[in-house]
């Protein structure tokens, strides 16, 4: 954000973020054991999805993952009483959960030698249900025993602020947002591309 007049209470409110966030992952190293046309099947549990599928065409190896940072900033983003503190807050938490996200997929990178890396999340796009969240938690083992994430009835994840999904290596980057059409969407990270959609065919 643009350092305004306001800048000195979000630097406070930065500092006191960094005391109620705490950035947890979980990952698993996978192989994947079949690969049918819309499914991929790892551990003995299946993912559907026509475009996860297609971009593990020629990859054997699969890391799927939980982040969070925890509950704590978002209890206290809700008991605030001011709508702009409460903004700021939401949005320091955000920023945090993305850089969590990013240590891990840097910490991976290291670890096992890869180049490019690229994810996608269950309920990103039609073409991977959110209903794909149980399975990948069941891969992932018991993640509210490891890190405090669980699933509730709607498949979202409490604390709220955790992101899930499967990283896989790339030698082009991939984005869902390229294959969504989306508009006006702020956390839009790649243009929508009509013609990679037909070619992951999800769009006919
Ligand atoms: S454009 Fe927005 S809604 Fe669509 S995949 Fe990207 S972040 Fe998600």
């Amino acid at each position: 954000m643009e350092r305004r007049e306001d800048w000195s209470q979000v630097q406070t409110l930065i500092e006191a973020a960094q005391l109620l966030i705490k950035a947890r992952a979980v990952y698993k190293v996978c192989y994947i054991e079949e690969k049918i046309e819309d499914t991929i099947r790892i551990d003995g549990i299946s993912l559907t999805s026509m475009v996860l599928r297609k971009n593990l065409d020629n990859v054997g190896r699969v890391f799927p993952f939980v982040v969070t940072i925890g509950s704590k900033l978002e209890e206290e983003t809700r008991a605030s009483i001011d709508l702009v503190q409460q903004y700021y807050l939401d949005t320091i938490g955000n920023l945090a959960l993305l850089t969590t996200r990013n240590y891990l997929k840097d910490y991976l990178r290291s670890r096992y030698a890869l180049d490019g890396m690229s994810y996608m999340s269950p309920g990103s796009l039609k073409d991977w249900a959110i209903e794909n969240q149980r399975p990948l938690f069941s891969i992932l083992g018991d993640v509210e025993a490891s890190i405090g994430v669980r699933l509730n009835e709607s498949l979202l994840m409490t604390p709220g602020k955790s992101l899930s999904g499967i990283y896989f290596p790339t030698e082009i980057p991939f984005y869902s947002c390229q294959l969504c059409p989306q508009k006006d969407c702020p956390s839009r990270r790649a243009v929508y591309d009509e013609k990679l959609s037909i070619e992951y065919g999800i769009l006919k």
